[in-house]
């Protein structure tokens, strides 16, 4: 499958008209905005991103992207949507981080620039994608030897379905309807398969858990629902 293919046209259009609400910390990207905090730590975990240069693939309106920078990161956001890309791109400028956007997609960014990157994040992506595969290899081009990538995702589990989808979408109202399906969710197993397959290893894997009493998130042991992981490129 080529770059041009790798994208799901609807998903897109899906994200791309919400883009102004995107940084609505209270919005239909609240739950974005809840797991960002857990996301950093867990990224800070495995690597030192003061002045590394960092693209974060599939970006959106740049909440993490944004959270690299300020933390002290030279960071790049790419996103197939323009709308979003300017979204990103206004935001960052209005706060005055070190952030920068591109319109591209992770197989035609990592053509030009393979190995350019000390780390690569990739969050809540891989799910919209008709390749995930392909992200995953072209995130490991784009990574240098010795560097970090990292994917968050959701997995392809009952419990994730429940909480995910029927508790999240359409009970809690915490997601848009409509904003997953479950076939395109992925297994922990197949991640790493893929990962490994494009030279990547496993260094850690932690599930983003959600308490509904105290509507708070943590990171913890259970990868059922949502989780996190931290894949190395060998020198
Ligand atoms: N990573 C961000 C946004 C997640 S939402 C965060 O976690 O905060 C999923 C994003 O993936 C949307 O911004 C959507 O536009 C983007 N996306 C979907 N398919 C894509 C593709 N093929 N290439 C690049 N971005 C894509």
């Amino acid at each position: 499958m080529t770059a041009t293919q790798n994208v799901h046209l609807h998903e897109i259009n899906k994200f791309g008209s919400m883009a102004e609400r995107w940084w609505d910390v209270q919005g239909e990207f609240k739950t974005l905005h809840d797991i960002n905090p857990l996301r950093l730590e867990f990224i800070q975990r495995y690597a030192d991103i003061e002045g590394k240069r960092i693209v974060d693939v599939g970006c959106g309106g740049g909440i993490l992207t944004e959270a690299l920078a300020r933390h002290g990161a030279d960071a790049m956001g790419i996103d197939l949507s323009a709308d979003l890309v300017d979204v990103a791109d206004l935001h960052g400028l209005e706060s005055g981080v070190n952030a920068h956007y591109r319109k591209i997609s992770a197989e035609d960014l990592a053509e030009q620039q393979a190995a350019g990157f000390d780390h690569v994040t990739c969050m809540e992506m891989l799910e919209h994608v008709p390749d995930p595969g392909s992200i995953i290899s072209a995130c490991a081009k784009l990574v240098k030897p010795g560097g970090m990538v990292f994917f968050s995702t959701l997995n392809r589990q009952p419990k994730a379905y429940l909480l995910a989808i029927v508790a999240a979408e359409q009970v809690l109202q915490m997601l848009p309807k409509g904003t997953h399906s479950f076939k395109t969710f992925i297994k922990p197993s197949e991640l790493s398969q893929a990962a490994r397959s494009a030279g990547l290893e496993l260094q850690g894997m932690v599930g983003i858990e959600y308490n509904p009493f105290t509507k708070h998130f943590s990171l913890g042991k259970d990868i059922k629902v949502n989780y996190i992981a931290a894949f190395k490129r060998p020198e």
